[in-house]
């Protein structure tokens, strides 16, 4: 039994009640909301430990866009609930910030499997990152709370900035080729698009480096990828 608790966004009532049953039967606090900007309410108010969303969604915001505006100020793990699975809605999923595809339909099991087995990754990551820091010069980087400091200001990244930078710090030390930044912080669909990559090293910069001229945190090897030193 857990005492996780789980926010669901389904516009369908029966849908949403039959989840919400069923977590509840495995000791999990759910609650329902029934479109994206109702979900997103709920979840700044309950701080839920998992959210499980649908795609299609009746109002201004679809499913994609809600994942999209949670990871705006949350790293809260989400699970998509779909019927249309294209391979190129799952790409888009993935950016959006969600962790894991459930199929409509589905069987509740098979649902609350997938949580069990999210909740579990993301403990994990939790008691990995926490008290985990990374410190070079003046820069600091907070790995638990995803909080980035220069000589003690605190520096405002976006979500990819932070993740570019997170990848970078955690292999301190070693070259980073271009397409591995990419596969990783992107994914492998993007292996290719280094100005994308490019132009997200470029705002880095500006954002964390005293001196966009003389990089002293995000080395060049030019023609091969990025590194940070690691002392
Ligand atoms: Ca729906």
């Amino acid at each position: 039994m857990s005492s996780a608790t789980i926010v669901i966004i389904e516009d369908e009532p029966k849908l949403a009640k039959l989840v919400k049953i069923s977590l509840e039967s495995e000791g999990y606090t759910a609650f329902t909301a029934p479109d994206g900007r109702s979900g997103l309410e709920l979840i700044e108010d309950k701080s839920p430990d998992l959210v499980i969303l649908d795609i299609l969604l009746p109002g201004d915001m679809n499913g994609f866009e809600v994942a999209r505006a949670i990871r705006g100020f949350s790293d809260v793990p989400i699970i998509i609930l779909s019927s249309r699975i294209s391979e190129a809605d799952k790409l888009m999923g993935f950016q959006a910030g969600a962790d894991d595809y459930v199929t409509k339909p589905f069987s509740c099991p098979e649902l609350n499997a997938r949580v069990k087995a999210l909740l579990h990754r993301a403990s994990l990551s939790a008691s990995a990152r926490a008290s985990s820091k990374f410190v070079l010069g003046d820069l600091e980087i907070d790995f638990s709370r995803r909080r980035v400091f220069r000589a003690g200001s605190e520096i405002s990244l976006t979500q990819t900035e932070y993740s570019v930078l997170q990848y970078l710090a955690q292999n301190a030390g070693k070259v980073l080729l271009h397409e591995e930044i990419l596969g990783r912080v992107w994914g492998p669909e993007y292996r290719d698009e280094y100005q994308y990559l490019r132009n997200y090293i470029s705002n880095l910069r500006r954002k964390i480096e005293p001196d966009q001229s003389k990089p002293r945190y995000i080395l060049s090897k030019p023609g091969i990828g990025y590194y940070m030193p690691d002392s």
